[in-house]
């Protein structure tokens, strides 16, 4: 499932479009991408419209247009398990799984998802994400903010806790067992047991490192390289062998850190990798 480096991956594929009207929009109507907003409606309302602006939260992504006819106009795509972004010629023909289209006069903008767990939402309020929580790189995600959050529910495991997506938006399963292996600590720590200025740390580490080697090198690497995007293709260059992510699924991964044999089991419902040797559980010694 994208995290929130994928997610602004894609946003930067779009954010072309910025400035651009839209002059066509294409959608392939029987797929359940458009189970929350009818093809029709999107046809009717968004060409004509101006993209104005473009922005990611967690896992998903808005889209504002400027329209003759609506106050307030805005394009909620969610990607998914699969969903992906990217920008092609004025003249191109939709790919099997691309849903949608955004025809501008220079480029189409396409949405592919060839598992459909994505979704399409338009808004029509002035700020439909107002009442989202902070994201852990945005200045309200405070340490007073963190340790407030922390003693609502002290005895909440940490991996349950870092793949709650009010609590941390965008983070999903790589990301918090990363976070779990910086911070030293087992996946099933109770998170009242950890100190939050360690928790905020770690985890802006892994959201800015994970933002840096996926979204800003991949994003590099789409100028150079547009063929490289096409649908089917799309994270080329991911964390380096430094961090856990290259790691925790190989047969036989090894911690980068102390190199032992990492273990794995489920926890808090996924599949969680971690090193047995530097990851224990906090408070509890010897285990
Ligand atoms: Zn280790």
């Amino acid at each position: 499932m994208p995290e929130l480096a994928e997610v602004e991956l894609a946003r930067r594929l779009w954010e072309p479009a910025v400035g651009d009207t839209i002059t066509a929009v294409d959608c392939h109507p029987k797929t359940r991408v458009f189970r929350d907003c009818p093809a029709a409606t999107l046809r009717k309302l968004l060409p004509g419209t101006q993209l104005i602006a473009t922005r990611a939260h967690g896992k998903r992504l808005l889209f504002t247009f400027s329209s003759a006819t609506e106050h307030f106009l805005h394009l909620e795509l969610h990607l998914g398990m699969a969903g992906r972004l990217y920008t092609a010629p004025p003249d191109h023909l939709a790919e099997k799984h691309d849903h949608f289209l955004l025809r501008t006069p220079n480029h189409t903008f396409a949405y592919n998802d060839y598992r459909q767990f994505g979704g399409v939402k338009l808004h029509r309020e002035a700020d439909p994400w107002a009442a989202l929580p902070p994201q852990v790189l945005d200045r309200k995600f405070s340490l007073a903010y963190l340790t407030a959050l922390l003693d609502r529910r002290p005895r909440v495991a940490l991996k349950a806790l870092l793949l709650d997506q009010s609590a941390f938006p965008g983070v999903g399963n790589w990301m918090a067992d990363e976070i779990c292996w910086r911070l030293n600590a087992h996946p099933s720590t109770p998170v009242g047991r950890l100190d939050p200025a360690d928790l905020r740390k770690s985890s802006q580490f892994v959201c800015r490192g994970a933002i840096r080697h996926v979204a800003d090198k991949n994003f590099a690497l789409s100028s150079t390289r547009t063929e490289a995007f096409a649908p089917g293709s799309y994270v080329h260059l991911v964390p380096p062998p430094s961090w856990l992510f290259q790691h925790r699924w190989k047969p036989g991964g090894s911690c980068p850190r102390c190199n032992k044999s990492l273990a794995r089991a489920t926890i808090a419902g996924r599949t969680t990798a971690w090193c047995p040797i530097c990851q224990t559980i906090h408070g509890n010694s010897g285990t």
